[in-house]
């Protein structure tokens, strides 16, 4: 049997926010690809690196977290100025623009022209793992086996935005310039796919067009 080893994180840095929720499933699955990881707590954690991840978890508490650890702004900074980022699940929801139905006193970092529906797939029991199909930067359709617990749904599109992925007729999957954000989990399932991209994605840093 020949193993088919994935290197394309070798020699890449990825920071992945370790405030709250699914940080060690991300880690494992960039180290797995051959990239460094950096656990990003403090502003100054977050410098040069090549690529960022957002983590699912709870959205409210990650979002108090940013703000009480000081972080917030500079991790803001970072993903307008062009790092290569994946929200996934709370971590969408820290990306939008609004939350529909935010928890009390609730703020994103407002980085992505989206509006978000949380818990609308139900909630923990009703989690459910999938096959998505999820459109790549070569515009090809690529099944990712997907995990959704909890998850919220995009309920509003800006129109710089290129909708991803559907789930059950709703958006799960956006991407804006330098930013993708999905619903679901697929570093639970194991599912490689977006996360080379993130990695790819690094590779093209300068030829994207960053947010303002
Ligand atoms: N519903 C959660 C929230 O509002 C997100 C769930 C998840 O990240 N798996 O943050």
């Amino acid at each position: 049997m020949t193993t088919i080893v994935n290197n394309s994180g070798n020699g890449k840095t990825v920071g992945v926010l370790a405030l709250q929720g699914g940080v060690a499933e991300h880690t494992q699955m960039m180290e797995s690809l051959g990239a460094q990881v950096v656990l990003v707590k403090k502003a100054e954690h977050l410098h040069g690196l090549d690529a960022l991840i957002l983590p699912g978890g709870e959205s409210s508490t990650i979002d108090r977290l940013t703000r009480i650890f000081g972080v917030r702004d500079a991790l803001r900074e970072a993903i307008i100025s062009g790092v290569p980022t994946l929200g996934t699940c709370a971590g969408l929801i820290m990306l939008a623009h609004t939350v529909d139905d935010p928890a009390p006193g609730q703020q994103t970092l407002d980085i992505l022209d989206i509006s978000v529906d949380r818990n609308a797939f139900g909630s923990q029991v009703d989690s459910a793992e999938t096959e998505v199909l999820w459109r790549g930067a070569d515009e090809q359709l690529h099944p990712v086996h997907a995990a959704f617990i909890r998850a919220p749904r995009v309920s509003r599109v800006g129109q710089d935005v290129q909708v991803t992925a559907h789930h059950g007729g709703q958006v799960v999957g956006v991407r804006q310039g330098n930013v993708m954000g999905i619903s679901f989990h697929p570093e639970l399932t194991g599912d490689t796919t977006i996360h080379r991209e993130l990695l790819s994605m690094t590779n093209f840093r300068s030829s994207f067009c960053s947010l303002s």
